[in-house]
């Protein structure tokens, strides 16, 4: 298929970054170096920040995601926010399986492939997070441990559903360490990503699957990151709170 075909998406994760004020002044910054872009934009912001950035980017081309959500529609979960809170306020995007929710906070593909569901069923677009440990990467076992992710964190999930998942292949050991997959890497796992998609639904569907890279991606490496045939964009960490970066990155899959 077509790479031009597919949407790029270019989703910043602030991660636990940035106060209210202090989103809204980023995203005045983002919004008119972004305005032009060929490509979709999202910030994905902490929770406390989400009322105020889809305000502060009402009728812009950025769009607005959350880093997780609960599966349950509402009950007793302590510090857990349900898919309808997000969608009430206009979020339409949310990070699913980050390598820091599973390192630090116990997530599993099991909670990962709930909330996915959880999302998909409330009419938010989950960024599903994948990526292999550089202790697996080094053991040669990459694959097996992505197409396991990539079937149990999409358990259930139909074909239909699927034109709404966007999935980012986040290699745990390039994430917030400076070390970027090559670009071949990159490609490489991306490709594989989209054969296994293949396998589990169909070909055209796949296709149509964007798939992102994420681990370090900056206004330096993007370009030859993004001309890639099966990356389609990015998820971007560091470099998604600075302006300048983050518009550079935009604009490289813009082209
Ligand atoms: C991320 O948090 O998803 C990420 C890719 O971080 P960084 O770009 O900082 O490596």
């Amino acid at each position: 298929m077509d790479k031009a075909k597919r949407t790029a998406i270019i989703a910043g994760n602030w991660k636990m970054n940035k106060t209210p004020k202090e989103a809204v002044a980023l995203l005045n910054e983002i919004k008119p170096l972004v305005a032009d872009a060929d490509c979709e934009v999202i910030a994905c912001v902490p929770y406390v920040d989400l009322a105020a950035a889809v305000e502060a980017t009402a009728g812009t081309n950025i769009k607005v995601g959350a880093e997780n959500c609960h599966w349950a529609e509402s009950g007793a979960f302590t510090g857990e926010i349900s898919t309808g809170m997000l969608k009430e306020i206009g979020v339409e995007y949310v990070v699913l399986g980050h390598s820091e929710r599973r390192q630090y906070f116990g997530e599993t593909d099991e909670t990962v492939n709930k909330r996915t569901k959880a999302a998909l069923a409330a009419g938010l677009k989950p960024i599903v997070c994948v990526g292999e440990l550089l202790w697996e990467r080094e053991c040669n076992i990459t694959e097996e441990v992505i197409a396991r992710q990539i079937k149990l964190d999409l358990w259930d999930v139909t074909e239909e559903e699927l034109k709404n998942v966007v999935i980012a292949y986040e290699p745990v050991w390039a994430i917030g360490t400076g070390k970027t997959a090559t670009a071949d890497q990159a490609e490489e796992v991306c490709a594989f990503i989209r054969a296994q998609l293949a396998k589990l639904y169909t070909q055209e569907a796949a296709d149509g699957v964007t798939i992102q890279y994420g681990g370090s991606m900056n206004d330096k490496n993007a370009d030859e990151l993004v001309s890639k045939l099966n990356v389609d964009g990015g998820l971007i960490g560091g470099a998604s709170l600075v302006a300048e970066k983050f518009a550079a990155i935009v604009k490289a899959a813009s082209k």
